[in-house]
């Protein structure tokens, strides 16, 4: 085995970030109300707005981070390098201009980074949570941080 890289593993019980910026929190709200059943077998954390309004409609327990403005989706990333976020619903807006759009690029390059499944629209989220893998674990091949840096510091 390449030690570039690692193999790590997805568990059956997911730990799923739920984020929607404003215009999309009321689609939010409904999709996680019509897949109640689903989510409520799985660990649920999301930015500190989104997070509290699901709890508050749905009854579903949100671990709440910052506010998405106020850091709350770089708290998101941060999570997806340490190993502890392992799926991300994003309903972003399109239409609309975010002040926090770098941050908003930064944790969807950092998903990318760690392999970790991200959906941006009700499709592709509804794809995901009807996955038969949201009940199995999943192992998934991503870099080798610990072997990246003995690399980089020994040959830079
Ligand atoms: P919020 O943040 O859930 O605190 O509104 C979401 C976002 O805009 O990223």
């Amino acid at each position: 085995m390449n030690k570039d890289y690692l193999i790590m593993t997805i568990g059956d019980k997911k730990n799923i970030a739920l984020i929607a910026h404003d215009g999309k929190k009321a689609d939010m709200i409904t999709w996680c109300e019509d897949n109640k059943e689903i989510l409520q077998k799985h660990f649920l954390c999301g930015t500190g707005t989104t997070a509290r309004m699901i709890t508050d409609r749905t009854g579903l327990p949100v671990r709440g981070y910052n506010s998405g403005p106020l850091g709350g989706d770089q708290q998101v990333g941060a999570k997806i390098v340490e190993g502890k976020i392992d799926m991300v619903i994003f309903f972003s807006d399109p239409l609309t201009s975010q002040p926090h759009d770098p941050d908003v690029k930064a944790l969807l390059r950092i998903a990318q980074v760690y392999d970790i499944p991200i959906a941006n629209n009700k499709a592709t989220a509804d794809f995901l949570i009807q996955s038969a893998l949201m009940d199995q674990p999943y192992d998934h091949k991503i870099i080798n941080f610990k072997e990246n840096i003995n690399n980089r510091a020994t040959t830079l």
